[in-house]
């Protein structure tokens, strides 16, 4: 626990936000604000109501830019830490409260769609709508945001772009920062910032990408616009292909991408992931998922070079139909958490996953080692029930790989994160680092990969250290995450061996 900067005591805290935004703003119900002081992270101690703190002093609920302006002002007087949150999924500790007597700022309320601009192909928002009711709406227009990741149903469009996100259809829209036109933010201290919608400009750096991704650690993001493209329902085709080799299946998605097309889905799963989706998925074989989206010419163009570069290793086709029904299925609603509650309750099995990304040329290498090393060195590799991969997003000069594992637990609740979680992830990010790769590809770094952000970006860790020099001089913005903390509990600002 850190302790808390300001000389206000919690209840003056919740006093003063209450004044600000009325008692129907402020919720300080203690379920709900031991609930807020975690996150998916943590879901299995979570579920298991093993709640450590600290807690939050208040959940507020800002339904205004005005009203987050105010809260961030008096936030950054009087040094109360605070944490942004929108949809709630975060899965890497980026909603954890380390800091006793935070604030949670629920952007939640600010759920409005403000303009659909089909003439100009962009739609703006408030930060606390959900991506599947705008998704839902502009394709009753014939549109759609082209943004899919798994959390569709329940995140919300301020945590999308505070996390740089990515849906499962990148390989053709994109991941949320090729997406974003502008936005909207509030810094500590209240002054409120807007980026605005431009096609393109080379005035200065792209000062989007300041606020895009900065996980509530730089700033509070209140608006997006983003990009519209037109939804073509009809026309998609899904491709599957059983591979005996991993490395040829990273060949099939290498040569689809440099050859130039761009196939709206485009994915590698190791058997032992693959056999989670199809549960007759013979385990000596990989699977390839690729699909082709968009006008009829372009789809039946990528479909061909799709089949040539499967053709150039030895395959097995899959039908196209239950590769179709299995992906109009793959996002995470409420029914499906709520199901994983029941499970965790239930047994003591879970599942974790840790995503990173790394060049064409080394990404064999980098499964192997994870596979090897895991196998080998993770003192609890017997608890595991699961091991494997895949590759879900793709790009002209690398691809990420996305471990996923499944273990059982065999000690006490509340050590399952030090004993299993914690170790896993370590060895995925270690060994993303060791071949040059990147320790994180979209899940951001949250409150668990801190340890390693100094590596990840090298020298250049000084520009990331002057964003929070500059915009958040008391360190009030989700203190832990993205900057790791010394022993006083402020922010390391330093490139590592300075
Ligand atoms: C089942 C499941 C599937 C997932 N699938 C994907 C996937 O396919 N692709 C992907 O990229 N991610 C995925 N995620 C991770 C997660 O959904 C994303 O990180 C998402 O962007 C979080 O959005 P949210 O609205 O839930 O944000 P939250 O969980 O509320 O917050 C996420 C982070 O952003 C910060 N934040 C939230 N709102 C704001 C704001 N308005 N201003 C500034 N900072 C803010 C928070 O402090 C926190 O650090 C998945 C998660 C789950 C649980």
């Amino acid at each position: 626990m850190v302790a808390s900067r300001s000389t206000l005591t919690r209840d003056e805290i919740v006093a003063a936000v209450t004044d600000l935004l009325g008692p129907e703003g402020v919720d300080t119900d203690a379920a709900r604000l031991r609930a807020a002081s975690v996150d998916r992270f943590r879901k299995y101690t979570a579920v298991h109501d093993i709640f450590d703190g600290p807690f939050p002093a208040a959940i507020v609920h800002p339904t205004s830019t005005a009203q987050v302006a105010a809260l961030l002002d008096f936030a950054h007087r009087e040094r109360v830490a605070v944490v942004p949150r929108t949809g709630g999924t975060s899965t890497e500790g980026g909603l954890e409260t380390v800091v006793a007597d935070s604030l949670v700022i629920d952007g939640s309320r600010m759920d409005r769609v403000l303009a659909v601009d089909a003439e100009n192909m962009m739609v703006t928002v408030q930060c606390g709508v959900p991506l599947q009711q705008l998704e839902d709406l502009l394709r009753e227009q014939g549109l759609t945001t082209g943004h899919s990741p798994q959390s569709k149903p329940i995140a919300q469009m301020g945590g999308l772009v505070a996390t740089r996100s990515i849906g499962q259809f990148s390989t053709l829209y994109g991941a949320i920062e090729d997406m974003v036109v502008g936005l909207e933010a509030v810094l500590p201290g209240g002054e409120v910032v807007r980026i605005k919608n431009v096609p393109r400009r080379a005035a200065g750096p792209d000062i989007r990408h300041l606020l895009i991704g900065n996980e509530g650690t730089l700033a509070f993001i209140t608006e997006v616009t983003v990009k519209l493209f037109r939804f073509y329902p009809d026309t998609t085709r899904y491709h599957g292909f059983l591979v005996p080799d991993f490395a040829d299946g990273v060949r099939v998605l290498r040569e689809v991408m440099v050859a130039g097309y761009r196939p709206s889905v485009a994915r590698l799963y190791s058997p032992e992931d693959a056999r989670q989706h199809f549960s007759d998925h013979p385990m000596d074989q990989n699977l390839v998922v690729l699909s082709a989206e968009g006008p009829a010419g372009l789809v039946a163009a990528t479909s061909q070079a799709i089949e040539e570069a499967a053709a150039a290793v030895v395959h097995t086709p899959v039908p196209e139909a239950r590769i179709r029904s299995w992906f109009e299925h793959l996002n995470w609603g409420p029914d499906k958490i709520e199901a994983e509650k029941k499970q965790m309750l239930a047994t003591r099995h879970l599942g974790y996953t840790t995503e990173v990304s790394v060049d064409w040329s080394r990404t064999a290498e980098l499964y192997d080692a994870v596979m090897t090393r895991i196998r080998t060195t993770f003192p609890r590799a017997a608890d595991l029930t699961m091991l494997g991969a895949h590759s879900s997003h793709s790009y002209q000069t690398g691809t990420n790989l996305y471990f996923v594992y499944d273990y059982e637990i065999r000690c006490e609740p509340r050590e399952e994160i030090e004993e299993y979680h914690v170790p896993l992830n370590a060895i995925i990010v270690e060994e993303a680092l060791k071949v040059g790769g990147s320790m994180v590809h979209h899940h951001g770094v949250g409150k668990y990969r801190t340890p390693w952000v100094q590596e990840e970006h090298g020298s250049a860790y000084r520009l990331l250290a002057g964003l929070k020099r500059e915009f958040d001089p008391h360190q009030i913005m989700n203190p832990g995450s993205v900057y790791p903390l010394d022993a006083d509990g402020a922010a390391v600002l330093e490139v590592a061996g300075s």
